[in-house]
This record gives C-alpha cells, sequence and structure tokens, in this order.
C-alpha cells in the first residue's frame, strides 16, 4: 500500500532580484509538471520589493542595474504569488520598504517579511514547523555599531543599513526553544568545512583566500547555527550550490543549502516535503490540501517584548557582542545581563505561552504603486517610513505604541516624536535637507546615464521560456 505522506510542499529560492514573474512561473511550471501543489516558497534574500521608483533608490546598488523588476503588479493586486512566499532581505533590497516592516509583515498578499530576525510557526493540517531568519550581510565595522541607521538614509547607510545588527543576533541567541528551519543571505562562517570545500572551490576559485583565512561567511550566522541547531539552514548570496551536513555536540543535525541566483540554467530553486518526522523528501510529495496557516511565536514574542528597551536606547545601546580572537568567534558580553534578560523572558513566556496568535491579514497599500505610463523620473513622495498598519497591530500585542521610535526605526515627520537627549533638536530639518539633496543628485545621475547608455538590455535579462523544469 503507498503511504500517504502528510506535510508541507516547499520550495526554496536562492536570489530574487526582482524576477517576480519568472520565479512565480517556474513554481507554477513545477506544480503542472509534478501535479502537486506547492505550498509556501521560501526566498533567502536580494529580493528587491520596489513598489515604486522612491522604493529603487532606495536600494544599494549601481545606478545602470537599477531596474523597477515586477514587484510593484503583485504590490498594487494586479498579480498574486501562486504560494505563500515568505522571505529575509539581502543587500539588494528596497531598504526603506522593509525598514517600514522591521518587525515582520506582510509586503504584498501572500508574500511575509520576516523582519530583521524572526521566528514564526507554520501550520499545514497537523504538520507544524517553526521557522526562523535573519536579513542582511555580515561586515565587522557595522555589527557593534550601538544605533539603526535613521531614514532618510544617507548614501553610506544605504549600505550599512543592511549590515547584520548585534540587536538581532541577541534576540535569536535568547532563543532556547527548537528551530526547524532558518534562512540567511550569506552563510555562517566555516560552513564549507561541513561539505565539499573541493567542489565549491572547483566553481568559485575566487573564494580560496576567504577560505584559507577562515573568512568566508557571517560570524554572527555561526554564532546562531551553533546555538539554534536548526534541522534545516537555507542561505544564497554567494551565487552557487553548496550542500553542507552538520553534527552538532548536543547529537542534533543541521542540513545546510545554499542556493544560486536566479538565471536560466542555474540551480536556484530546490523542492522538498517536510513532514513531522523532519524528513526531507524528495521523490514524495503531500497531496493533502488543507490550508497553510502562520502564528506568531510565544517565545520570539517574549523575546521582543523583553529587548524593546533595548531598541528605545536609542545611540545608548551599549555593546552586546565581542570577538575573541584567540577562540576565533563572537562571546557575549555581560553574561549577567543575558541571564537577567533570559529570565525576564521567562516571566513573559508565562503570558505569551498560553496563547497561540494567529499572523492577522492585514496587509494594507502604504506608498502609492508605479505607475507604467509615468515615463518621468519623478520620485514619488511621502519620503517616509510610516509606522504603519501592521506595525501598529504587531506592538500592540506589547501595549507599545511605537512612538518612541518615530526617528529611529520608522519616520514619520508630521507626528509627534520623542526626542531623546542624545538626538540633536535640528535632527529632523537636517535629514529632510539631506534627502531632498539626494533626490536632486539621484535624478541627474540617472539622466546623465540615460544620455549616456541609450537603453541596452542587461545580460542576465529574463524570460520566461529562459526557464527549463528544474526537477
Ligand atoms: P550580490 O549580493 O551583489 O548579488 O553578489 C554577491 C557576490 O559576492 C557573489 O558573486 C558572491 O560569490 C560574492 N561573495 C559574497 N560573499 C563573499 C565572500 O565572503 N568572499 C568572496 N570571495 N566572495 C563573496
Ligand atoms: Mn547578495
Amino acid at each position: 500500500m503507498i503511504e500517504q505522506i502528510k506535510g508541507i510542499n516547499i520550495a526554496v529560492e536562492g536570489c530574487f532580484h526582482g524576477n517576480f514573474d519568472e520565479i512565480f512561473g517556474t513554481i507554477r511550471e513545477i506544480e503542472k509538471q509534478k501535479k502537486i501543489k506547492i505550498d509556501l516558497l521560501l526566498v533567502c534574500g536580494d529580493v528587491q520589493t520596489h513598489r515604486n521608483k522612491h522604493d529603487m533608490f532606495n536600494m544599494a546598488c549601481p545606478v545602470k542595474y537599477l531596474q523597477m523588476g515586477t514587484f510593484y503588479k503583485y504590490y498594487e493586486g494586479k498579480e498574486r504569488a501562486p504560494c505563500l512566499t515568505i522571505f529575509i532581505g539581502g543587500n539588494h533590497e528596497a531598504s526603506n520598504y522593509l525598514r517600514e516592516m522591521y518587525f515582520g509583515g506582510w509586503i504584498a498578499p501572500n508574500i511575509y517579511y520576516l523582519g530583521d530576525s524572526n521566528i514564526i510557526q507554520i501550520k499545514k493540517g497537523n504538520t507544524t514547523l517553526k521557522l526562523g531568519g535573519t536579513s542582511g550581510i555580515f561586515k565587522i565595522f557595522d555589527f557593534n555599531n550601538p544605533k539603526l541607521e535613521q531614514f532618510p538614509f544617507k548614501s553610506e547607510q544605504l549600505r550599512s543599513v543592511y549590515h547584520s545588527k548585534q540587536i538581532d543576533l541577541y534576540k535569536l541567541s535568547l532563543y532556547e526553544g527548537e528551530v526547524n528551519i532558518f534562512l540567511s543571505h550569506d552563510w555562517p562562517q566555516q560552513i564549507h568545512q561541513y561539505g565539499s570545500t573541493k567542489e565549491l572551490l572547483k566553481k568559485k576559485q575566487n573564494f580560496e583566500p576567504d577560505i584559507k583565512s577562515g573568512r568566508l561567511g557571517s560570524q554572527p550566522h555561526k554564532f546562531t547555527l551553533e546555538r539554534l541547531q536548526p534541522n534545516f539552514w537555507f542561505a544564497a548570496h554567494m551565487h552557487v550550490k553548496f550542500e553542507a551536513f552538520v553534527k552538532h555536540k548536543s547529537g542534533k543535525q543541521t542540513k545546510f543549502l545554499a542556493l544560486d541566483k536566479c538565471l536560466p540554467g542555474r540551480d536556484f530553486l530546490q523542492v522538498f516535503t517536510y513532514t513531522n518526522e523532519q524528513k526531507d523528501l524528495y521523490d514524495q510529495f503531500a497531496y493533502n490540501d488543507e490550508p497553510i496557516e502562520l502564528f506568531y511565536d510565544p517565545e520570539w514574542l517574549s523575546i521582543v517584548q523583553t529587548t524593546y528597551k533595548l531598541l528605545t536606547l536609542w545611540d545608548k545601546m551599549p555593546k552586546l557582542f565581542e570577538y575573541n580572537s584567540a577562540l576565533k568567534e563572537l562571546q557575549i558580553i555581560k553574561k549577567d545581563k543575558f541571564e537577567e534578560f533570559l529570565n525576564e523572558k521567562h516571566v513573559r513566556m508565562k503570558i505569551f505561552g498560553n496563547h497561540k496568535i494567529k499572523i492577522p491579514n492585514n496587509f494594507e497599500i502604504t506608498s502609492p504603486p508605479y505607475d507604467e505610463q509615468d515615463t518621468t523620473n519623478r520620485l514619488i513622495p511621502p519620503k517616509r517610513v510610516p509606522l504603519n498598519n501592521q506595525m501598529k497591530d504587531y506592538l500592540k500585542l506589547f501595549n507599545e505604541s511605537g512612538q518612541e521610535l518615530n526617528g529611529l526605526i520608522f519616520y514619520e515627520p508630521d507626528q509627534p516624536r520623542i526626542i531623546g537627549e542624545f538626538v540633536p533638536q535640528d535632527f529632523l530639518q537636517k535629514q529632510i535637507e539631506l534627502e531632498n539633496q539626494k533626490d536632486i543628485l539621484q535624478q541627474q545621475t540617472l539622466q546623465q546615464q540615460q544620455q549616456d547608455e541609450p537603453s541596452s538590455p542587461k545580460d542576465d535579462e529574463l524570460n520566461i521560456q529562459d526557464f527549463p523544469f528544474l526537477q
């Protein structure tokens, strides 16, 4: 008798780079050929969720590669993702829009951004899994920076905004529960040791110096991998497929898979079926068609509430980690403080632990979508990072209004802001002036660019017919 598999059919993708139509087209193609329903698409960053030109200019990228992409059609509802799609951020993103969803939220119907870091629960029938993830890439010089970038982002902040921050690693370090799948953009440092380094070097000779010096990948991710020991870890960024298998001292195991970017003929997608036994099945699929549901994770909510006060310190956030060069690893500073945070988390878990809170379907358009008829390079106001309905609903779970984060995470120039003693009083005026200067410069650069190079297509411009069936 053929066993009826009950589980979640999952597709994992490397880097999106704005190719929404192409990747969703590939998903539909796989569904047709395999006669299955993909329940969930997980994306490991570089998604480029530009709602409009203003978002496009908030992405770090050489001007000649600035492209609108196709996200705006999904944002305004003309197109819909074929399955629930969950992603983390990489180093090419509409950083203003992702900042708006700092704690995680729906960036379009059926497309959920996990936020700067997060752990949530996914349920389909009797199959449940805990999904974690953290956005950005690691650069040591920005990691211990106590403050977050304040919008409008100045040119150097447009890069540092996606560099991993200590607060996210601290939050993840406070998590003691089990995590099944974890997503990151860059790889955990040293992960190459647990797979075929030889094969990797064959495909990517230029990794040799970094591998030799032990600097390939992210230190915070190495720390998280050792702490959370998830069953699966998916990543991207290096533009190469790579598999590894980590056996932890505890006896637990992590299967690591990195995927390539979305280009014809490249390994950018992997399909498997997740079951409660944590088996990743590759040749059998689940046919149970219950709806897939998302829930907040009580332990994660407790961590967000416990660490909220660190955020509200603005520039005064203390250094939370230091690098031990002898051991070549990050270490938590002030273990006693960390213990206090853990204890506070345990107290809060007594409250959140009793509730199963569904992630609400509360997507709303917050900025005008791209107008295809608009051939000018006009940027779209308003230039704000609104404290939107989704973040307000989320912060209500902790009895917080979010107003104290205006100017730090959000940017609502018209709303009352709580100016701390460390924020200069003319801060707002200066930020607005900077933003205006930046706009003028961007428009001039773009106009110059268009005069110099009359629209030559990018080499890797994609067509749906370029995508062979992958499985
Ligand atoms: P992007 O994020 O701009 O799409 O591309 C990242 C590129 O940088 C990829 O080609 C990837 O191979 C390379 N890369 C990313 N991290 C490292 C690293 O730590 N060392 C080296 N040598 N290359 C890297
Ligand atoms: Mn990248």
